[in-house]
């Protein structure tokens, strides 16, 4: 039975080109359990694997596709029997093997989690990896140290994937949530997810002299880094952390030690890729409870394999807002 996948493929000059085509279930890599996939979306990485690869695709023909959520259709391992509704982020699943940008995926039993309850695959998966990695910062923060009423909490990147997520589960547990963004068009957006205070882009995109400027905010989701994570090490709160998730402004980080050693600021890796499977199990059940599912619609953009190819240069020039649900058997 032949099936549809985004299939991206490389010349003998070095250059990809990604297009929707007809695959067999025998195309499909090793793995023990195969499922009926439902819905995908679209992170910053998928970007990169639909396009030139950014280093993390190693064969090529390639199923892009970080994220996929659906239905098991044969399982060889206990965990998992036909009918089971599963999600999968992460584990270079998309990159070093094939994704989710197809009707079918066969993968490791080791890289699956249940769907949560109060969750459908299409909720899953307007959550995503961003989603999945804003939920991981959160819960870092407050583990952390982070409270209620301290002041401000800064998401960066805040209308895109992460920072749309963070915005919106920050606001809806209690915090005050200030946005960063470059797209002035997007405030009400942002907004409309909690955000109680728009930064403007350029006012803190630039590095200071000044290692150290006003206290001001009481934790940060930094999806930005670079340049803009410099800055806002030195305008954090006394003890307080930034979660550091994301490079969409660069990997380089251009800082002093000045913000740790007077003011005992922190920064908190955040890694979703090979995160333990009781995290990922703790971290979804959180995202069902604290992210309103109202907000999560808002963020909806619909799309379909076809537009995958597009898509992804837009997330990567940063013109994607909220989060892209591809249903693939549209
Ligand atoms: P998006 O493209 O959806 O969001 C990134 C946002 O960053 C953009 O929407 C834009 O927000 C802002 N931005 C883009 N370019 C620049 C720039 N040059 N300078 C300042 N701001 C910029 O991507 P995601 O939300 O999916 O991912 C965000 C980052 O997090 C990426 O770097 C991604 O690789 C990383 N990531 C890391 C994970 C992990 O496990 N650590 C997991 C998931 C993502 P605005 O328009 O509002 O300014």
């Amino acid at each position: 039975m032949s099936f549809n996948a985004v299939i991206v493929e490389k010349d003998e000059e070095g250059k990809t080109s990604a297009s929707v085509k007809s695959i067999n279930e025998s195309d499909l890599p090793e793995g023990n359990v195969t499922i009926a996939v439902e819905y995908s979306t679209v992170n910053y990485k998928d970007g990169l694997c639909i396009g030139p690869g950014g280093g993390l695709v190693r064969n090529y023909p390639h199923v892009p596709g970080i994220d996929f959520a659906g239905t098991v259709e044969a399982s060889d391992d206990d965990r998992y029997k036909p009918g089971d509704k599963v999600v999968l982020t992460g584990w270079r699943v998309g990159e070093a093997h094939w994704g989710g940008y197809a009707q079918k995926a066969r993968v490791n039993a080791d890289w699956l989690v249940p769907l949560p309850e109060g969750l459908t695959t299409r909720q899953a998966m307007a959550v995503g990896t961003a989603g999945f990695t804003a939920m991981l910062a959160v819960m870092a923060l407050e583990k952390q140290g982070m409270k209620k009423g301290a002041g401000p909490v800064l998401v960066t990147g805040a209308a895109g994937g992460v920072g749309s997520v963070a915005t919106a589960i920050l606001s809806n547990l209690g915090y005050e949530v200030a946005g960063v963004t470059g797209r002035p068009e997007t405030s009400d957006y942002l907004k409309s997810l909690g955000a109680t205070q728009i930064v403007p882009r350029e006012e803190i995109n630039e590095t200071t002299k000044r290692p150290l400027e006003k206290e001001t905010w009481a934790g940060c989701i930094d999806a930005v880094g670079g340049d803009m994570m410099a800055r806002v090490l030195g305008q954090m709160q006394y003890g307080a952390s930034v979660a550091a998730v994301g490079l969409a402004g660069g990997a380089a980080l251009p800082a002093t030690v000045i913000p740790f050693l007077l003011r005992g600021v922190n920064i908190l890796g955040i890694d979703s890729v090979m995160q333990p499977y009781e995290n990922r199990v703790e971290a979804w059940k959180r995202v069902a409870t604290d992210l309103p599912l109202d907000k999560l619609e808002d963020m909806v953009v619909p799309a379909t394999l076809e537009d995958l190819p597009k898509l992804g240069k837009d997330i990567l020039k940063g013109q994607v807002k909220g989060r892209v649900v591809v249903d693939v058997n549209a």
